[in-house]
């Protein structure tokens, strides 16, 4: 079954993917720190605006509101009151736009 990352959706489709390289790990490898622990919201939601603006080019704006979507929508973020997912996020359409260009 394919796995994916609790914290920030990325597909874990190889060993590598996995933080640490563990297959055990519900975490890929940019979401972990070198000593297994799982970065903060603010720089896993960094991570996310720098990947989305690479990969749809852009606003910032624009990859900050599918960054929220795409956190929030995870359930490690549900009990983690994290301020930066607070702020406005994408309609599901724009959300489905950007999924759509990523592929
Ligand atoms: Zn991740």
């Amino acid at each position: 079954m394919q796995k994916h990352c609790a914290a920030c959706g990325m597909p874990l489709t190889k060993k590598e993917d996995f933080a640490q390289g563990d297959e055990n790990s519900n975490f890929c490898l940019y979401c972990a720190n070198a000593d297994g622990s799982v970065k903060s919201c603010d720089e896993i939601f960094e991570g996310g605006v720098q990947f989305f603006m690479s990969q749809l080019g852009g606003e910032r704006s624009m990859a900050e509101k599918i960054t929220r979507k795409n956190m929030s929508g995870l359930p490690y973020w549900q009990d983690k009151n994290c301020e930066i997912l607070k702020g406005e996020t994408a309609t599901d359409e724009e959300f489905a736009e950007a999924m759509r260009k990523l592929s």
